[in-house]
């Protein structure tokens, strides 16, 4: 089968590889789209702390399930799914209660384990969520993303009544903004990129442009309370670090971007108490893919009009081409059949 290989940073070829097969408790999907996702670009320019070369990137994958592993029950062939691409041990702490996207041992489709830049990708059985017949593979794909935007929205506990900004409109901030107002929320937006704060102003969100003082803006919109929920998805440590000003008396700051290993955030103590800001993390998803297929099956999401779909030879002039300009596309999808 035709596969896109990222051999070590700044080598991704195309290849001819074995079809992968299935063992027991696990299925083969035929992938129909796999979108491009940040952590693959980190692959591809060397800096996922994570990942082992040789791989076959991708985890944003919707496709069929074309056999099923030896003793295995699941979907019958030709089911359309999408692919949960998180491996929990179930034995740590984290998947004991109920949170493998946080697994000691996590495995993830496409990272630790081949993914679906490629015709064919095994997964287990128990990852997979049948997708509705509205929904075509490019839009299913984005079943992955928009679930770490679910994610985040329940860890911020974000409802209708709720003014949220998000600072960073990456592919995340973006998912995030999408998310949090199909929930009616009043979603505000900032980003250094004009392009990327201008998409997500044709999402719905209230772009903030950032020329003057963030936290000027903030309490002019907000009669100098701060803001109810603070999303953090730039991954910039000193944005991070802002938030503690941002957020409101009694509000929810949510950690969605990665600083780099050993980066450390510096924030006020005082602050802390005296503003019981609730501050936590949010990391992949956990539970978020049928709300996220049912957002996408409503067509409560627009992020897919705004992505690209592309054939999988184009993969090692993609990746070149975001590695130089990451937001070169907004979002990418490779798609079977396309070219
Ligand atoms: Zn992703
Ligand atoms: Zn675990």
């Amino acid at each position: 089968m035709q596969a896109a290989v990222f051999h070590s940073p700044f080598d991704l070829r195309l290849a001819d590889v074995p079809r992968p097969l299935p063992v027991k408790g696990e299925v083969l999907v035929a992938v129909d789209a796999a979108g491009i996702c940040a952590g693959d670009l980190y692959i591809f320019v060397g800096k996922n702390p994570y990942v082992s070369y040789p791989r076959i990137g991708g985890h944003e994958i919707a496709g069929r399930i074309a056999a099923l592993g030896p003793d295995t029950d699941g979907p019958a062939v030709g089911t359309r799914v999408v692919v949960e691409p998180f491996i929990g041990c179930g034995h740590c702490y984290p998947c004991r209660i109920g949170k493998p996207n946080c697994c000691a041992n996590l495995q993830i489709i496409g990272v630790h384990q081949e993914g679906g830049f490629a015709e064919y990708v095994t997964a287990p059985v128990d990852r997979l969520h049948p997708t509705s017949d509205r929904l075509t593979p490019f839009q299913a794909s984005f079943a992955e993303p928009v679930a770490i935007g679910v994610q985040a929205c329940r860890r911020g506990g974000v409802g209708a009544d709720d003014t949220i900004l998000v600072l960073g409109a990456g592919p995340i901030g973006l998912a995030i903004v999408e998310v949090a107002r199909a929930a009616g929320a009043r979603v505000y937006v900032t980003d250094i990129a004009r392009d990327r704060l201008d998409t997500a102003a044709r999402l719905g969100a209230i772009p903030l442009e950032g020329g003057g003082s963030l936290l000027d803006d903030v309490l002019r919109i907000t009669d100098g309370e701060g803001m109810p929920v603070v999303m953090e998805a730039t991954g910039n440590a000193k944005v991070m670090e802002q938030t503690i000003d941002l957020v409101a008396s009694g509000g929810r700051v949510v950690i969605v971007g990665l600083v780099g290993k050993g980066v450390t955030i510096a924030w006020s103590g005082l602050d802390l108490t005296r503003k019981e800001a609730t501050i936590t993390g949010s990391r992949a998803s956990v539970g978020c893919f049928p709300e996220s297929l049912d957002l996408l099956a409503r067509g409560a999401i627009r992020y897919p009009e705004i992505a690209t779909g592309l054939a999988l030879s184009q993969a090692p002039a993609v990746f070149t081409d975001l590695a130089r300009n990451p937001s070169a596309l907004h979002k990418a999808v490779f798609l079977r059949n396309s070219s």
